[in-house]
């Protein structure tokens, strides 16, 4: 008997808006778009943020998979949930059909998601207009409250607390049950009942992290967002087995991500922040849930032999130290000091001694692209930034 797994994909995680600050691109800067691929191989996709662009991009590699029959969700129309539309070229092949499903929105009337496409793509807002889309579209209406499967899964919607409306989703598979619910604002004692229901012992538990516990209470208080904390205490009163922090904001660098985890990692035992490219699978472990982080995407990589004392923390929480070789290290960049002064943004090469694990010296040979020159340690020295390209 085969043991059914579902692949959920993490393509956009930011909200509100898309960020490229360097700060941010460990956990990424796409906007809100997510992957599903249940055992019966149907294929959902959640939110249509600026992520969708890379999705987009996969299925057309030759291993990229993709379906020619996938359903969509639509949480709300805000900007970040919506931006990728225009950029998935799957709209533009005529073999290609989708169902989309979100909500009537007063503001729109009928066919809201419809009208969004055609006001995203007109003119002079894109230069493509809707003729141009091939792809088979279906458009349904779903609200607060509805239940339907599609094939072995079942789907469920509920009304979330945010400007505007919005839909928080639930899809049941036979490899476990996935809640994505962002954009939300706890504290509206109907609408977070209603989501306890959605989120009722979930295996993955996808929840709005926006802001710190303190922002929540002060400055954003409002805004129609939550914190990590309210993720912990949702998870905990309603036994959903993990807890992903969703919808990073566009202001929080990668180390207010690291430090928002950690504080949730002290109350809640599995918790990750979601990060551009993570992979959950359901079902193919005891415990469920496995998550996969990507290989580091923008950086170099070398083979090296640098000796290492590793100190950190085990699985199971206990500290550990260990003596150990690196073998492949990732590059971004250098400081280095040099009495010419090279020319701003031109290209060196820069050749590193390592030391081989056997006392034998190896040398690593490398291509510095200049981004920065300033005055350096010494007199007649310049400190000269280096990103390394290849
Ligand atoms: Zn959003
Ligand atoms: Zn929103």
């Amino acid at each position: 008997m085969t043991v059914p797994i579902a692949k959920l994909s993490f393509w956009g995680v930011r909200g509100s808006t898309p960020t490229v600050d360097p700060a941010t691109w460990r956990y990424g800067g796409n906007t809100p778009c997510l992957e599903l691929t249940a055992p019966d191989g149907t294929q959902f996709i959640l939110d249509c943020g600026t992520g969708l662009r890379m999705l987009g991009n996969r299925w057309a590699t030759p291993s990229g998979g993709g379906n020619h029959e996938t359903h969509i969700f639509v949480t709300h129309y805000h900007w970040d949930h919506i931006q990728g539309i225009p950029f998935f070229s799957p709209l533009y092949a005529e073999n290609n059909e989708f169902h989309f499903y979100s909500f009537r929105s007063k503001f729109l009337g009928r066919d809201s998601l419809k009208q969004v496409f055609e006001a995203q793509m007109a003119l002079p807002y894109f230069p493509v207009d809707m003729s141009a889309m091939n792809a088979r579209r279906k458009f349904k209406e779903m609200e607060g409250g509805d239940t339907f499967t599609i094939r072995e899964n079942k789907i469920t919607a509920r009304w979330l607390n945010h400007p505007q409306g919005c839909l928080g989703f639930r899809i049941e598979t036979p490899a476990g049950t996935v809640v994505y619910a962002t954009d939300n604002e706890p504290g509206d004692p109907k609408l977070d009942e209603s989501l306890r229901e959605l989120a009722a012992g979930a295996d993955i538990f996808i929840n709005d992290a926006q802001f710190t516990p303190e922002q929540l209470n002060t400055t954003r208080k409002g805004w129609g967002h939550s914190s990590w904390q309210e993720g912990v205490r949702l998870a905990r009163e309603v036994g959903a087995k993990t807890l992903v922090l969703f919808h990073h904001d566009p202001d929080s660098t990668d180390r207010m991500v690291d430090s928002l985890l950690r504080q949730a990692r002290e109350e809640f035992d599995s918790v990750f922040a979601a990060s551009e490219g993570m992979v959950i699978t359901l079902g193919e472990t005891a415990d469920n849930v496995q998550a996969h982080m990507p290989g580091m995407r923008t950086t170099l990589r070398r083979e090296a032999q640098f000796r290492a004392k590793v100190t950190g923390v085990t699985e199971g929480g206990k500290e550990f130290q260990e003596e150990t070789v690196v073998r492949d290290i990732s590059l971004q960049g250098a400081l280095i000091s040099l009495q010419n002064m090279p020319r701003l943004q031109s290209e060196l090469q820069v050749t590193m001694e390592t030391p081989g694990e056997d006392g034998l010296q190896s040398s690593m040979r490398l291509k510095g692209y200049v981004v920065r020159i300033d005055a350096g340690p010494e007199k007649g020295q310049s400190a000269v930034g280096v990103v390394f390209t290849d």
